[in-house]
């Protein structure tokens, strides 16, 4: 298993979970950049946004799913930023899709 979230989710490599259920997994990002990041992350490999098909898709939406319990347990009561970057241009570093659950602050308004 070469996948660096792969080895997060099978506890490989330490994290500091905030969630998990039978699809999902989330952790603190290494780098917060917010007072709250959370990376949510299917346990199913896929490498990105641009691999979600049909046949897959539940993988997504456990992940979305998922957000909402994770959001109200970190206090996001004023709302927050859901990002997955994708590819080479989105600026992806890890090929294992997963989602920047971002809060705290007020974020700034520009998205790229
Ligand atoms: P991206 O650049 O969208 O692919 O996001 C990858 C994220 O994973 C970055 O925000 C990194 O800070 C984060 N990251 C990398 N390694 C770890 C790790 N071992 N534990 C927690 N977060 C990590």
């Amino acid at each position: 298993m070469e996948c660096l979230f792969c080895k997060i989710i099978a506890g490989e490599i330490p994290s500091a979970k905030v969630y998990e259920d039978e699809k999902v997994y989330a952790f603190r990002d290494i780098h917060p950049q917010a007072p709250v990041h959370v990376l949510v992350v299917p346990k199913q490999h896929l490498a990105s946004a641009d691999a979600v098909t049909p046949e897959n898709s539940g993988t997504a939406s456990a992940v979305f799913e998922a957000i909402p319990r994770i959001a109200k347990a970190e206090g996001l009561k004023n709302g927050y930023r859901i990002i997955t970057n994708c590819g080479e241009d989105g600026c992806q570093s890890v090929q294992h899709i997963h989602f920047h659950l971002l809060g705290g602050r007020k974020l700034p308004e520009s998205m790229g």
